[in-house]
């Protein structure tokens, strides 16, 4: 185990500045930026080697609240363990600001998400090796989601009684259990029949096939009937285990330290301020400083830092330390339709009666605590529907013409006109887009089967990036995040096509005995303008599905990357980033599966270093 002096450091990294630095300061063998869902992961198999000492520091506490870890609770935001963050008004969904949702917790996204436990398709995993990522194909990945993830079925008769299906086999043996639960309600049945009827494929495993119709788990323990998260399954089981890790809680990490040595510009530590105490200290990495910080605060960290593109941290008076114009661009997120049906006739047993029926509330939350079964021991949904373009839209070609044929600077940042190679990688995407958009191997829409109206939408592969800079005023406050949803016409229209499939299918007569109304976007909103708009004004179009990523992408220096294939960051040494601003093109699914596949791929990778 490593715990050496600050002095001793400076020999090690061959440093031609002179030391000043207190001789008292400690430094870790690693330095891991966020304690949430990819951070954890990391701690924990770079703690395996007792020998190395690691230090996490994250922003948000231990927090052991009901709310998150009881599946039943998942349907609404856990705020408290939320950071409270807003984008820039949002010019084509009305100039509105709209909630930023990361988690601010041990565990971040995981302990705060929605429980969907999913995987993109093959094809969005080699789209990342396509960009010049080796070793980041599916090929290479698929080991890390065995490696993470452990799946428990359902009961006999839940099986049979649902016609549920899935396979083992998809699974792996890793620490995470995930798990589709024994109760589900009673409506969840004709509701994932009724998409049984659709000229969509059906697939036995979603986690082995994701295009199409499929039963889904829940990262929740079946034993328990809890949420798990990378804090319960990569941390709280080594905690008392591993003196060489150690997690500081409700901190915040304010810059990275750099020197500058013969071998360029070294990551050697970082500045920290715990929240309750405001006395900023230091601490350093005497291998490797890694951000695991999320999607949004990443790129933060990186420009408050010095790091990123030269205007953006000038006009916050941040100095150059690197001119890197990946920091805060590619920023890619879902773009969610909430849409809504009013519904009669739903069994007595249902989710909005939790709500609205105390009695029935209060008996299902004592069946929870008494034998954690119930209808508080499911999440929001088991069945996903995740659809090529063609399934939901007959017209695609036309979509993939028009995609091909954009001059694709007309819908990009402007910061996209004046760097080659920010423009360079964004082409290659797009190429990949068309070629994805064309066939049936990657889904482009999805829609989540929920047991009553709640009908959610998104368009999985939007064609708009979005950036990420500073506060210009205040670059230590939170960064201006700015989504630039349906700057891309393109991405606008394949949330009309979604929407008016999903019209269609609540027309079927199989559900005609719910007599489904549409309150959300509403009936009234025909032409596609009148869709996007009634989105708006209903409120039920939002630019994000909590799934903030691409930020720092993983690609080649001349694609416009911020990190190699290595997980290094571009210029300097000694720097890595894991978490989601690393993915360079959003996959079609929820991502948290994906991260905790990433982070053990990405620990694989900066133990290979040592
Ligand atoms: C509300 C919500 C619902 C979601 N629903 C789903 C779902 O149902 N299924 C699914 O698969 N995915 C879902 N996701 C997405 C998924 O959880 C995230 O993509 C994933 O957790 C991202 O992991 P990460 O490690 O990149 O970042 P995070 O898990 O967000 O971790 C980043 C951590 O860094 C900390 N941090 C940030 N800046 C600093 C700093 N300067 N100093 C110290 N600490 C810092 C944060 O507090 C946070 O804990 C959801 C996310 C949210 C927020």
């Amino acid at each position: 185990m490593l715990f050496i002096t600050r002095s001793s450091f400076v020999l090690l990294v061959l440093a031609s500045v002179a030391y000043t630095a207190p001789t008292t300061q400690k430094t870790y063998d690693y330095v891991i930026v966020g304690g949430g869902t990819t951070g954890l992961v990391m701690a924990n198999r770079l703690s395996e080697d007792s020998d190395k000492s690691i230090l996490v520091i994250e922003n948000g506490i231990l927090n052991n609240g009901t709310l998150s870890s009881i599946p039943g609770n998942s349907g609404g935001l856990n705020l408290a363990a939320m950071y409270d963050i807003h984008s820039a008004p949002e010019p084509n969904l009305g100039n509105k600001n709209f909630l930023v949702t990361v988690g601010n917790v041990v565990g971040g996204g995981s302990y705060v998400n929605g429980m969907q436990f999913d995987r993109g398709a093959d094809a969005d995993y080699d789209a990342w090796g396509e960009l010049g990522n080796e070793g980041w194909d599916w090929n290479g990945i698929q080991p890390y989601f065995f490696k993470s993830n452990s799946f428990d079925p359902p009961s006999k008769e839940t099986i049979a009684a649902f016609n549920i299906s899935y396979d083992v086999s998809a699974y792996g043996h890793g620490p995470l259990r995930v798990s589709i639960p024994d109760y589900q309600f009673p409506d969840m049945k004709p509701m994932f029949d009724s998409w049984c009827l659709e000229p969509i494929p059906q697939v036995k495993e979603g986690f082995k096939n994701p295009v199409g119709l499929y039963w889904s788990p829940n990262s929740v323990n079946k034993a328990t009937a809890t949420r798990t998260t990378s804090r319960s399954a990569y941390y709280d089981t080594i905690a008392d285990r591993r003196p060489n890790l150690k997690l500081m809680t409700n901190t915040h990490v304010d810059e990275i330290i750099f020197e500058k040595t013969r071998l360029g510009l070294v990551a050697t530590g970082v500045k920290y301020t715990p929240n309750d105490a405001k006395m900023q200290s230091q601490v350093f990495a005497a291998k490797e400083v890694i951000l695991a910080a999320g999607g949004v605060f990443t790129p933060h960290l990186l420009m408050v830092s010095g790091i990123g593109p030269k205007d953006v941290l000038q006009a916050a008076g941040v100095t150059v330390k690197k001119d890197l114009s990946a920091v805060g661009s590619n920023f890619q997120d879902h773009i969610a339709n909430y849409m809504n049906f009013k519904l009669e006739g739903l069994d007595p047993e249902n989710i909005p009666a939790l709500a609205t029926n105390a009695t029935f509330n209060q008996t299902s939350y004592n069946q929870y605590l008494a034998n954690h079964t119930g209808p508080y021991s499911v999440g929001k949904s088991n069945g996903l529907v995740f659809i090529a373009l063609q399934h939901f839209d007959s017209a695609y070609q036309k979509t993939v013409d028009t995609i091909k044929s954009q001059v694709a600077t007309k819908y990009l940042p402007e910061r996209y006109s004046k760097n080659k190679q920010l423009l360079a990688g964004y082409l290659k995407q797009r190429d990949i887009l068309a070629k994805q958009f064309s066939g049936v191997n990657a889904a482009v829409g999805e829609i989540v089967i929920k047991s009553y109206g709640s009908s959610s939408t998104a368009n999985n592969k939007p064609l708009s990036r979005g950036t990420i800079t500073l506060n210009s005023t205040n670059p230590a406050g939170f960064p201006v995040v700015q989504w630039n949803t349906f700057m891309n016409p393109v991405d606008a229209s394949v949330i009309v096509s979604l929407a008016r499939f999903n019209r269609k299918h609540w027309t079927r007569p199989e559900l005609a005995h719910y007599k489904p109304v549409e309150t959300a976007p509403g009936p009234q909103y025909q032409t596609d303008e009148e869709i996007i708009q009634g989105g708006i004004t209903s409120g039920s179009l939002a630019p994000s599905f909590a799934h903030p990523c691409g930020s720092c992408a993983m690609m080649p220096e001349n694609l416009g990357g911020c990190v190699s294939d290595q997980l290094l960051v571009y210029g300097i040494q000694r720097l890595s980033v894991i978490d989601a601003s690393i993915l360079p093109m959003i996959p079609a699914t929820h991502l948290q599966a994906t991260m905790y596949a990433v982070a053990e791929k990405a620990a694989d990778i900066v133990k290979s270093r040592a």
